[in-house]
C-alpha cells in the first residue's frame, strides 16, 4: 500500500544539532532529577531501610557492622526471593544475627493508603512513603491467561504537564526513590500474596512491569535503573528484561542510556504525529521534537522483531485521530520493529478532551494495521476507579501547598 503523506501536515521539525545528544546533555538531565531526590531511607529511630540498595551497597553495609559479604547473598534471598519483610522469619541466619539486624535495619514497604479493586478486577494502590507523599500503582491482570501488569509509578507528580494527562495537572512534588519503586512492585506482590518469586517460567500473576505510571521515568533515571537491576536479579524477584517496558514522552539522551544500560523494552507516548500539535499535546516536544525522537527509536539498542518498540496514541476526537494522521504515523514509523497502542481517551474532571468514536478508532486502527503495524486497541481497565491511562494523580501537591510549603519547580 503506497502512503502518501497528508496535504495539511507540515514536516515535522529538522533533528536539531547532534549536541542535543551529547553527554553534557544527560549531566543535565541528571543534575536537575537530583534536585527532586527522595529523603533519606534512615528512619527516624536510625535503622536503614534495606529495600532498594544494590548488592554492593549491601555489603557494604554488612561489612560495616562485621559481618562477611556471603551475608548479602542470604538476605538478598529473604528480602527479594521470599518476600520478607521480618528478620525472624529469615530462619537461615541464626537468631542472634537475626537480632543484630532487626536493631539496625528494616526491610521496607510503601504503606498503602487506599486499595480500590475495579469491577474488571484492576486494582489501584496509593501508596504512602515514609514523607507522606504519595503515589499510584495499578495492576492490570489478565485473567484468561493468570498473569499481569503492573503499572508503577517513577514520579510523586509529573513535570511535563502533558495536557491530556490527569498526573501532568500536578506538577512535580519530588522523585521517588529505588526502594520507593521496588517497594511498589513488592507490595503489590503482598496484596496477591505471590511470594516466594516464581522462579524461570513458572507462571506469575504479577508478570510484567510497565513504567506507565505517574511521572516521566527518565528524567528520574538512576533511581530507575537501580530498581529494575533489583528487580531483575535472578537470585530474588528475577523479572526477564523483556517483562519491563518503560514509558517515555521522549527524553532522548536518556532513552540511548537505557537502551545501552537495561535493554528493557520502550514504548512511546507519541500522541500526534506534526510537531505543532505535539507540541502542544507533549509540550517536551519543544525539546525534542518528533524526528529526533523517532531517529532515536531508530537505534534504540534493545528493538528487535521479537521486542517491539510500542507507540502510545492517545485517541482524542476531532485533534488527532483523522485518516490522514493515521497515515503519516505509518509513514513515520515506517521500518521501526514497532506496534501501536491506540488507547482511547479517558476523561476526568475537568479535562477539554473528547475519546474518538468507535467508528473512528476502527478507521485508524484498520491503516495502521493495513501497513504492518499491530494496532491493538487498548481497552480502558478500571476506568471506575480512575485508574485507567492518564488518569493517575494524587493530593500530595494539594497537601504541600495547605501546609504552606513552597510549591516546587518544574525541570
Ligand atoms: S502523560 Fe506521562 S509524562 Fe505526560 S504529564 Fe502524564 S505522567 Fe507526565
Amino acid at each position: 500500500m503506497s502512503i502518501a503523506p497528508p496535504l495539511y501536515a507540515r514536516p515535522v521539525r529538522e533533528a536539531a544539532s547532534a549536541a542535543a545528544l551529547t553527554d553534557d546533555e544527560r549531566s543535565r538531565i541528571l543534575a536537575k532529577s537530583a534536585q527532586f531526590a527522595p529523603p533519606s531511607a534512615v528512619l527516624p529511630d536510625g535503622r536503614r531501610d534495606l529495600v532498594g540498595l544494590s548488592r554492593a551497597e549491601l555489603t557494604e553495609i554488612l561489612t560495616e557492622i562485621g559481618e562477611k559479604p556471603f551475608r548479602t547473598k542470604q538476605l538478598w534471598h529473604w528480602i527479594y526471593h521470599q518476600g520478607a519483610t521480618d528478620f525472624s522469619r529469615m530462619s537461615s541466619i541464626a537468631r542472634p544475627l537475626q537480632e543484630k539486624l532487626a536493631e539496625r535495619f528494616v526491610v521496607g514497604r510503601p504503606q498503602a493508603a487506599t486499595v480500590q479493586t475495579s469491577r474488571d478486577e484492576t486494582r489501584k494502590f496509593l501508596f504512602r512513603f515514609r514523607d507522606g507523599q504519595e503515589a499510584e500503582t495499578v495492576y492490570i491482570p489478565d485473567r484468561r491467561e493468570d498473569r499481569g501488569a503492573v503499572c508503577i509509578s517513577s514520579q510523586v507528580g509529573c513535570t511535563l504537564s502533558c495536557t491530556f494527562c490527569h498526573t501532568g495537572t500536578q506538577g512535580l512534588v519530588r522523585n521517588l526513590g529505588a526502594a520507593e519503586i521496588v517497594g511498589q512492585f513488592m507490595a503489590a506482590r503482598d496484596s496477591y500474596g505471590e511470594w516466594p518469586s516464581p522462579k524461570g517460567e513458572t507462571p506469575r500473576l504479577l508478570s510484567t512491569i510497565v513504567l506507565m505510571g505517574m511521572g516521566e521515568p527518565l528524567y528520574n533515571y538512576e533511581n530507575i535503573a537501580k530498581a529494575m537491576k533489583i528487580i531483575m536479579d535472578g537470585e530474588g524477584i528475577g523479572l526477564s528484561r523483556r517483562r519491563i517496558t518503560l514509558s517515555t514522552s521522549g527524553v532522548i539522551p536518556m532513552m540511548d542510556q537505557c537502551g545501552e544500560e537495561l535493554g528493557i523494552n520502550l514504548a512511546i507516548s507519541l500522541h500526534a504525529v506534526r510537531d505543532d500539535l505535539r507540541d502542544e499535546l507533549v509540550p517536551l516536544n519543544r525539546k525534542y521534537p518528533i524526528a529526533e525522537l523517532i531517529a532515536a527509536c531508530r537505534r534504540y539498542p534493545a528493538a528487535s522483531n521479537a521486542r517491539r518498540i510500542t507507540f502510545e496514541y492517545i485517541m482524542l476526537r476531532g485533534v488527532n485521530d483523522s485518516e490522514a494522521d493515521a497515515r503519516e504515523l505509518v509513514r513515520l514509523i515506517s521500518g521501526i520493529p514497532a506496534k501501536v497502542n491506540l488507547i482511547p481517551f479517558n476523561p476526568w474532571p475537568g479535562s477539554r478532551f473528547q475519546p474518538s468514536t468507535r467508528e473512528q478508532l476502527d478507521r485508524f486502527a484498520a491503516i495502521v494495521m493495513d501497513a504492518g503495524f499491530a494496532s491493538p486497541i487498548r481497552m480502558p481497565r478500571g476506568r471506575d476507579i480512575l485508574a485507567a491511562c492518564g488518569q493517575l494523580r494524587t493530593e500530595s501537591q494539594r497537601a504541600r501547598r495547605s501546609s504552606g510549603a513552597p510549591d516546587v519547580q518544574k525541570t
